[in-house]
């Protein structure tokens, strides 16, 4: 319905930012979800150094907590840190509260380790409800998704990893903010022919 739309879009411009602060005009922002993940995520690291590109990681709380130095050696890079929850659960398995409490765990496992405060909240599996916009509003967070989807996650060759990089490429531009997953099977390869362009 035209009014269901309508609020839809002003709770986006309250609630969520498609861009990062001060990203305008800026290049294509590259986004990784649900690290940090041993012996992947700091050869993301690597290859965003190397290209001199940095990135945001939407990482989960627990995952920081087992992987210290990784979280650290992104932040080193000049990588800007996200909240993507501790425990990366549904938000139906919680109250807003405990989903609150979910979010600040996350948010102080990394600055324990790094001394960072996380900016950007996404929400697991990109779920916004009532309950995702209150519980990250309570925790001082602006709610970051994507704009650019090329299912990185859902590679199974290399080919198929060829055409995720050709299609980011064609599909992101300027200020668009495009979803990767540490988790990935072919994340380096993705990144990799991304870069070799
Ligand atoms: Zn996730």
């Amino acid at each position: 319905m035209y009014i269901d739309k309508i609020i839809k879009n002003i709770v986006f411009r309250l609630f969520v930012t498609s861009t990062v602060e001060g990203s305008r005009n800026n290049p294509v922002i590259l986004s990784f979800d649900d690290g940090p993940i041993q012996k992947v995520t700091p050869k993301i690291i690597e290859i965003l150094r190397e290209n001199n590109v940095k990135a945001i990681f939407f990482v989960v709380g627990s995952n920081a907590c087992a992987h210290k130095e990784i979280l650290q050696a992104a932040v080193d890079s000049g990588n800007e840190l996200g909240n993507h929850s501790y425990s990366h659960r549904e938000e139906k398995n919680f109250s807003i509260l405990g989903y609150y409490q979910d979010i600040m765990r996350c948010q102080k496992t990394v600055y324990d380790i790094t001394g960072k405060k996380m900016k950007y909240f996404r929400p697991p599996f990109g779920k916004i409800s009532f309950k995702t916009l209150v519980a990250s509003r309570l925790a001082g967070l602006k709610i970051m998704m994507w704009t650019v989807d090329c299912k990185d996650w859902s590679c199974s060759t290399e080919a198929e990893a060829g055409i995720v990089a050709e299609r980011i490429q064609q599909e992101a531009r300027a200020g668009d903010i495009v979803l990767l997953h540490d988790g990935g099977k072919f994340i380096l390869e993705i990144l990799t022919r991304l870069f070799a362009r």
